[in-house]
């Protein structure tokens, strides 16, 4: 029988840091817990990203008030095709600011002749 080498070597999930198996199962250069499969450490750390994307995903209504305000209808339009509903509201209401800041300059420019 020969005596075999039982140094384990592990590969950091998160560095990447070829290193030997510690007791207290965490890589010496980051501190991430040990993961011997390196594949599924990135898969998991994808995770909160994933959620945070789904917060997300509902849309920015500054973005779209912005969007209705600046570019009009072409705005209003771009958002009611392509954008989320909370853009979508937001760029109704930028649209609608934009329609009563048109109409009372039309009000003040009829006044003014
Ligand atoms: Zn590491």
């Amino acid at each position: 029988m020969q005596a075999v080498s039982v140094v384990d070597w592990v590969v950091c999930g998160s560095c990447q840091l070829k290193h030997t198996a510690r007791e207290d199962q965490r890589c010496p250069r980051c501190g991430s817990a040990e993961n011997p499969n390196p594949f599924e450490a990135p898969a998991a750390s994808l995770m909160p990203k994933i959620a945070v994307a789904a917060h997300a995903g509902e849309g920015r209504y500054g973005l779209g008030v912005a969007l209705g305000l600046v570019l009009g209808l072409w705005g209003l339009l771009g958002c009611l095709v392509f954008a989320k509903p909370v853009t979508k509201r937001g760029a109704i209401h930028g649209f609608l600011g934009r329609l009563g800041l048109t109409v009372i300059a039309v009000l003040v420019a009829l006044a003014l002749s």
